[in-house]
């Protein structure tokens, strides 16, 4: 079984070279899937409060409302109490998934290879 992350391995990961506290998620990845992008928003907001960036009254800004965006918005505003500014372009949250004829996140969403049963 592989070694779990550190909080450093999960910023090394994430950070961008040159550019002090910025981070990415999922960019340099292979796999992104809905859940998969939720996990890696939240792994990376729990490193960074880990760590410490997540100081008192941090300034913190996440671009970008899709799955990873909104997780790791809401997540750093719930661990630090601070209010965090999300940009997004399009009109409103999620609109890669604004299509969809039955609801914001499909039933049918699938999470890798596996389709999940409806959720009721
Ligand atoms: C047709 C299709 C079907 C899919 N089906 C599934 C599925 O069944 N199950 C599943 O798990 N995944 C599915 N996916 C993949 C899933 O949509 C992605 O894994 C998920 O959307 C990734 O989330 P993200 O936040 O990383 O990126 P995105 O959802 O792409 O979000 C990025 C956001 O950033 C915004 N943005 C970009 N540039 C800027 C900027 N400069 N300023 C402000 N905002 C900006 C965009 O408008 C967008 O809202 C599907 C994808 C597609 C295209």
């Amino acid at each position: 079984m592989a070694d779990a992350l550190l909080a450093q391995d999960i910023l090394d990961g994430a950070a961008v070279r040159d550019r002090p506290n910025l981070f990415v998620i999922g960019i340099f990845d292979r796999r992104i899937t809905f859940y998969s992008q939720q996990v890696r928003a939240l792994s990376l907001v729990h490193a960074l409060k880990e760590l410490g960036y997540l100081h008192a009254n941090p300034r913190i800004a996440v671009v970008g409302g899709g799955a990873a965006g909104v997780t790791a918005a809401a997540a750093a505003a719930l661990v630090t109490g601070s209010q965090v500014v999300l940009f997004e372009s399009a009109d409103a949250l999620l609109p890669l998934q604004s299509t969809t004829d039955r609801r914001r996140l499909d039933p049918h969403i699938t999470i890798g290879r596996r389709t999940t049963r409806p959720i009721p």
